[in-house]
């Protein structure tokens, strides 16, 4: 039961494909391209005698695809980075430079864990911290007695039984999980 809790935990404390992490900026560049690649391909590419109509659409779609979802890797990337203390500016580079989106492949395998900071004393914490190392500040809701994860809905411990009512969860804690 604990190993269960332990887990959920985890999982929602690292939203790996948050889609807030798309910045405007990316959205609009995406649609600026998509549109701006029909607009090439229709008008200003020169017609020749007896092409296909579809081909044309085929390939304006194509590439306004393409070239719309570089703007959103890069953008996606641009966020993700800081969450995980890599260099912004070189993996934003890396994506829009390498061809073929390898950059983003690149990325996406040797990416570091989301790190997030202590709100008392900005030591980096790992996602899966219950406290922060340095200074203690509880940062998820733990039986008191055996110090596992619990649900801050859980009435008593699942691991040890203890009653967690007696722990007395710091305040924010509680607020935190009651939105
Ligand atoms: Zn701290
Ligand atoms: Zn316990």
């Amino acid at each position: 039961m604990a190993e269960v809790h332990e887990r959920r935990d985890r999982d929602t404390g690292n939203a790996e494909y948050d889609l807030s992490l798309v910045p405007t900026w990316s959205i609009l560049l995406a649609a600026i391209f998509f549109v701006g690649l029909q607009y090439l391909f229709h008008f200003k590419m020169p017609h020749r005698h007896g092409e296909l109509l579809a081909m044309r659409i085929a390939m304006g779609f194509f590439w306004g695809s393409a070239l719309a979802s570089y703007a959103l890797l890069a953008g996606y990337v641009s966020r993700d980075v800081k969450r995980r203390n890599m260099s912004a500016p070189l993996w934003v580079l890396m994506v829009i430079l390498m061809p073929a989106g390898i950059g983003a492949i690149v990325y996406f395998l040797v990416r570091q864990p989301v790190v997030s900071r202590c709100p008392h004393c900005s030591t980096e914490l790992q996602a899966g911290f219950n406290f922060c190392p340095q200074c203690r500040f509880q940062t998820a809701p733990v039986c008191g007695q055996c110090y596992r994860s619990v649900q801050i809905t859980d009435i008593y411990c699942s691991n040890c039984g203890h009653d967690l009512a007696t722990d007395g969860s710091p305040r924010r804690l509680r607020a935190y999980h009651d939105e």
